[in-house]
């Protein structure tokens, strides 16, 4: 089965050509452009022949076309609310736009199911009943498997976790409520409590030279200064991974799944990351369902984005799941 996969991410698009099994044949990203949605349908669709031809394949070679793009969006009709790194969209019809050249069959995702569906077919825990993807970068998302199947809810949402509210009197979230879970550890939403506290407090940390200025504090100088034992750092750092132990022991109890996958940070932060919330979670979790569950890095690292694209198109076309 030739499958087509489209990652839509916030600065890069990647295609890709593949097989059901994950295996990927060719594969190139272009930047996505914040232009108009008209000249980055063009590029896009430019890419996609460029892949199969790539591939030594024709269009109507392809069996399946699978996107995987940033939230919201509208799955069954195949619309781009409104993605939040191109602030001109709004309402992009992105399936049918790939429809109009392609006679093979789109479907599409968001990105943190799409990525579930991805560990559930191609990861190391393929084969599981029901794992739990969750990704930490500017937001923060997730994909939930229960019998194996994705939980896409009445309206898209099922899923959504970094807005399940940890605390009503909380920090503002992104999406109007307050203390989401994404409040607490989405890249932004930390980067700025970091950043408010410094100011308020005058405090002295490596987190500023790490992050080459006050103003550019991401999680990776909060990571590098509390990793160096910078005293500011390691004390934030404490706070942020029991938000994250918080969150995870949530799922634990709600869902009782096999396994939780940490993407992002979980790859790029390791036992740094992992070790405290494993440490943390006995306060949110019963002991039984907690050794049940395996809580990991992502086992895909950086292909994840293609073959989450994959997994959408596989999916797609065999919706039983197995
Ligand atoms: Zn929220």
């Amino acid at each position: 089965m030739n499958l087509l996969g489209i990652d839509i991410g916030g600065t890069k698009t990647a295609v890709c050509i593949g097989h059901a099994d994950g295996k990927i044949l060719y594969s190139k990203r272009i930047p996505t452009t914040s232009e108009s949605v008209e000249a980055y349908r063009h590029q896009l669709i430019e890419l996609c022949h460029h892949v199969v031809e790539k591939a030594n394949l024709r269009p109507e070679d392809l069996d399946g076309i699978g996107i995987s793009a940033p939230g919201p969006l509208d799955c069954k009709r195949g619309v781009l609310i409104a993605p939040p790194n191109n602030p001109g969209w709004k309402d992009v019809p992105i399936q049918a736009m790939v429809q109009k050249t392609f006679k093979a069959p789109v479907f599409v995702n968001n990105d943190a199911n799409a990525c579930a569906l991805a560990e559930l077919l191609f990861g190391a825990y393929r084969g599981v009943r029901s794992l739990v993807y969750l990704t930490f970068s500017t937001g923060m998302g997730g994909g939930i498997i229960v019998n194996g199947q994705l939980i896409q809810g009445v309206t898209d949402t099922g899923g959504e976790v970094g807005h399940h509210v940890l605390d009503p009197e909380g920090p503002l979230c992104g999406c109007g409520q307050r203390g989401c879970w994404e409040a607490y550890v989405g890249g932004r939403n930390v980067a700025e409590q970091l950043k408010a506290k410094i100011k308020a407090g005058n405090i002295s940390t490596s987190i500023v030279n790490k992050a080459g200025g006050l103003d550019k504090i991401n999680l990776q100088a909060f990571e590098a200064a509390a990793r160096e034992g910078d005293r500011f750092a390691l004390a934030e750092w404490d706070i942020f991974t029991d938000r994250l132990a918080q969150g995870v022991g949530n799922l634990i109890m709600i869902l009782n799944p096999e396994v939780i996958l940490m993407g992002t940070i979980g790859i790029h932060a390791g036992d740094f990351v992992m070790g405290p919330i494993l440490d943390k979670l006995p306060k949110y979790a019963w002991e039984w369902p907690r050794r049940a569950c395996k809580v990991v890095p992502s086992s895909l690292g950086g292909k994840i984005g293609e073959l989450s694209a994959l997994a959408v198109a596989a999916t797609g076309l065999k919706p039983s799941g197995g």
